[in-house]
């Protein structure tokens, strides 16, 4: 069964990758169990793709652009996966890319695939489905992988640690007037896009793109010969989008030529291995009946102030350890 999934999948087909991501979305040990089946059978088709992320505050115009972006991809004859990663599923719905409307047109081109969060679960759960979708994607023949997410809590960093490029879009604002977007984010940018470089925001996108250049000289490069652009683009019109791609193609060049690419891929394996070693020992950890036993007084403890969070921790841990 697992083995006629694969094939499926390895042909291109979007139902086929629809079902494999929704059975690896799944909560359930047994669908857990063949998903992760699947994800080895598919294991030496995937790794080829450019896996992008792309971040920006809502309202900087993230769907308009990969749409038009997917767009001008798929007339390079690219094939375009696009994900998100969305932390708004902790504040009750609201996911980017849940509207179905959203990225009508790229949606309908046989090359192009569209999947919306999946929400619900931790960052961590996001993550690693997140991680796995892209292997997907990958072993469907989808050559460029865009993840997207938007610039609040911790999901542009976990979105920079499972891509190759991150690209930040912002709105044509100078960046101390940008509301809600974290410090150290335009650390993690490969390429920044200061979008709606259009009409009457021309000229604010632009001195803005010059803002930001200017800063970025500021920041220590992550690779030697890397210099982070800072493009003044228009989504809604298209100027300076294709060109983007041609960003992408000397990035990857660039950084293949370093040898960092593969080093960055290598660094954010250990990372993952990391991530899904911390979520299943919380899992085992929460799920241990010598834990529960003492868990919810011992909180109590730690709440009024009778017991340190340390020594509480460690009362768990051992009885974590010394289980059964
Ligand atoms: P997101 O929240 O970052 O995904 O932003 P959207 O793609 O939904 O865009 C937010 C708003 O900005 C919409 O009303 C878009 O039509 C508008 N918008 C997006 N790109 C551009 C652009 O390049 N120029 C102008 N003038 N408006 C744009």
């Amino acid at each position: 069964m697992i083995a006629d999934f694969a094939a499926a999948l390895r042909t291109g087909d979007r139902r086929a990758l629809a079902r494999a991501v929704t059975l690896i979305e799944s909560t359930r040990p047994d669908h857990r169990e063949d998903a992760e089946r699947l994800i080895a059978a598919i294991l030496p088709y995937t790794g080829s793709a450019t896996r992008l992320g792309i971040t920006g505050p809502p309202g900087a115009g993230k769907s308009t652009f990969i749409e038009r972006f997917g767009l001008d991809g798929l007339k390079r004859g690219r094939k375009i996966a696009v994900l998100a990663v969305d932390p708004a599923s902790k504040r009750g719905g609201g996911a980017i890319l849940g509207d179905k409307t959203r990225m009508a047109e790229l949606a309908r081109s046989p090359n192009a695939f569209i999947r919306p969060s999946p929400g619900g679960a931790t960052m961590g759960g996001v993550a690693r489905r997140t991680r796995e979708t892209i292997l997907l994607c990958e072993a469907a023949g989808f050559d460029t992988v865009i993840v997207e997410t938007i610039g609040a809590g911790q999901s542009e960093t976990t979105v920079a640690e499972m891509t190759d490029m991150f690209l930040l879009l912002l709105p044509p604002a100078a960046g101390d007037e940008l509301q809600g977007l974290k410090r150290g984010i335009i650390e993690l940018a490969d390429l920044v896009l200061i979008n709606k470089a259009d009409g009457e925001l021309l000229d604010s996108a632009n001195r803005a793109a010059a803002d930001y250049a200017n800063a970025l000289r500021l920041v220590p490069p992550a690779f030697h010969n890397w210099q982070v652009p800072v493009r003044a683009v228009s989504a809604l019109t298209g100027t300076g989008v294709d060109a983007i791609w041609d960003d992408v193609m000397k990035f990857r060049a660039a950084l293949e030529a370093g040898g960092d690419w593969s080093r960055r891929r290598a660094v954010q394996a250990r990372a993952a291995l990391w991530a899904e070693i911390g979520e299943g020992l919380m899992a085992q950890f929460r799920a241990a009946p010598s834990v529960a036993a003492h868990l919810a007084e011992i909180e109590r403890e730690v709440i009024s102030g009778a017991l340190t969070p340390a020594d509480g921790a460690r009362e768990l841990l051992s009885a974590f350890v010394d289980r059964d």
